[in-house]
């Protein structure tokens, strides 16, 4: 990173503030190439390597430029999978915390009436799976004349053949006057001038390696025949005795069948692929992202995008199918300028596959012996009692941010005619309470949610016992975690 800080930038004061307690003082490389051509509405193509912090690049811009007293949506993300779109959404949401911006994630297999009932509300940007966002628009639940960005995360994936119908016809339903921006970590040069069709004299950034960041995951590779890949993975665990790794496997099938011999020797393990129900993808992700297992065994759909603190160790049980979707998977190491490992089992007539991809890729992948016998049997010991024992809870970056914040639940909502104006009254009037302590209000049918900021919470809760709100007290307490 550098020793220009995001005050230099043109961020209200909101903005900078949680960014500052998100721990981001200092924009990388990325950030400093994109924030400055966003904000003044430039199109943007922009390949960055993984990790390197794309999504704030165009979420700073994103919360900044969002008017808050619009209520239909400014900005339209689109991303390839569920689990991304649900990442984004949460880190736009704490960009944009202070200045009580909404993100609302929308995505298949989810029900659709929820996600229509949220965009109904105050929904400043939507973060979504070109399927469903495109389900929203047909039936007019998802305005779009209001839109003035649109980002394309994982744009080449987003712009190739499973995806490109979906995303021309959303490209179509968007107003005109808008700025849009791509991003990836792989942007092949046909893809790039793909985008130039849907961009307007578009700016192309390419950061060609973060120096903080570069060089951070060594990668090797082992030959190995199919029968023995089991044996070696267990090895491999032993020795390299990760906190945190991400085994990637080619089908659905060979996840289910891995996953379950993993578990049946005591790995703290889960599992994740495209046939799961979405409340057990969603599910497995957040424990994982809390660290309550270690291991991951996934298809590609968990490749793109997914952000998980101190992965350290990202292991191919099988060979990816391309150049591409080996930088993504073994991007999920090395990220934010932490070290990181990457371990990929070929076949013996796979071997000149991967030396393609390391000539494409540019990094240098070395082919590496078995782990000798004996330092496995040395090795063992520490591995058995780091699997047997209860991993550390994973702290999560917005907590500092989440710290001074304490939502706060009324008993009323639209059914006694309650808005978001008749708190605010209320609430910055209380003495040591100013307007701006005030986070997200959720009005629902009956009940409302009121975020307190600054740690005011306490104050708020105990004077609002009394006070009214368009003359009626309304019973109050503490929401519960996850309302
Ligand atoms: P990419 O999309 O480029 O792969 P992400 O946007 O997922 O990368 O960011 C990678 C990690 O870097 C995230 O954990 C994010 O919180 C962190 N990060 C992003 N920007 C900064 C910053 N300016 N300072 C510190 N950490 C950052
Ligand atoms: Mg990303």
């Amino acid at each position: 990173m550098n020793n220009r800080t995001f005050r230099d930038f043109s961020l209200s004061d909101p903005i900078v503030r949680a960014l500052d307690a998100l721990g981001y003082t200092h924009p990388t490389e990325v950030q400093n190439k994109v924030i400055p051509r966003a904000l003044d509405k430039s199109d943007l193509a922009v390949r960055a390597q993984t990790g390197s912090g794309k999504t704030a690049a165009f979420g700073i811009p994103v919360c900044e430029m969002a008017d808050w007293a619009e209520n239909k949506p400014q900005a339209l993300i689109l991303t390839p999978t569920r689990e991304l779109a649900e990442q984004v959404k949460e880190e736009i949401a704490n960009i944009g915390r202070l200045k009580r911006i909404r993100a609302t994630a929308v995505y298949g297999q989810q029900s659709f009436a929820r996600q229509q009932a949220e965009l109904k509300q105050k929904s400043h940007v939507v973060v979504g799976t070109p399927g469903r966002v495109l389900d929203h628009i047909e039936r007019q639940t998802l305005p779009l004349e209001r839109v003035k960005y649109l980002v394309i995360d994982e744009a080449d994936e987003m712009l190739n053949l499973g995806f490109i119908g979906q995303v021309e016809a959303i490209l179509h339903a968007l107003p005109e006057d808008r700025v849009t921006m791509l991003f990836s970590a792989t942007l092949p040069r046909d893809v790039e001038d793909l985008c130039d069709r849907y961009m307007k004299k578009p700016i192309h950034i390419q950061v060609e390696a973060d120096e903080s960041l570069s060089g951070r995951t060594d990668h090797h590779f082992f030959v190995v025949g199919q029968d023995e890949k089991f044996d070696l993975l267990q090895d491999v665990t032993v020795v390299e005795n990760p906190d945190s790794c991400m085994i990637f496997c080619q089908t659905q099938e060979r996840v289910e069948t891995l996953y379950t011999k993993l578990e049946s020797l005591r790995y703290p393990c889960g599992k994740i692929h495209g046939g799961m129900e979405q409340t057990d993808r969603l599910n497995v992700m957040n424990r994982f992202r809390r660290g309550e297992f270690r291991y991951l065994v996934a298809t590609d759909v968990a490749a793109r995008g997914i952000d998980i603190e101190n992965i350290t160790l990202v292991i191919n049980y099988d060979l990816p199918a391309n150049a591409e979707r080996y930088v993504h998977r073994t991007g999920r190491t090395g990220r934010a300028g932490k070290s990181g490992k990457a371990i990929t089992f070929v076949t013996p007539s796979e071997q000149t596959l991967i030396e393609e991809m390391e000539r494409s890729t540019e990094l240098e992948i070395s082919k590496a012996e078995f782990p000798p016998r004996d330092e496995v049997m040395r090795k063992k010991a520490a591995f058995e009692e780091k699997i047997r024992a209860q991993p550390m809870p994973k702290a999560h970056k917005s907590d500092p941010l989440n710290r001074g914040i304490m939502k706060l639940y009324f008993h009323g909502g639209k059914k006694k005619k309650i808005r978001a104006v008749d708190f605010v009254g209320t609430i910055a009037k209380i003495d040591g309470v100013e307007a701006d302590d005030i986070g997200i209000i959720n009005i629902l049918d009956h009940v409302s949610y009121v975020d307190i900021l600054n740690g005011k919470g306490p104050l708020v809760l105990q004077a609002m016992k009394n006070a009214t709100i368009k003359g009626k007290v309304l019973k109050v307490q503490e929401a519960q975690k996850g309302e």
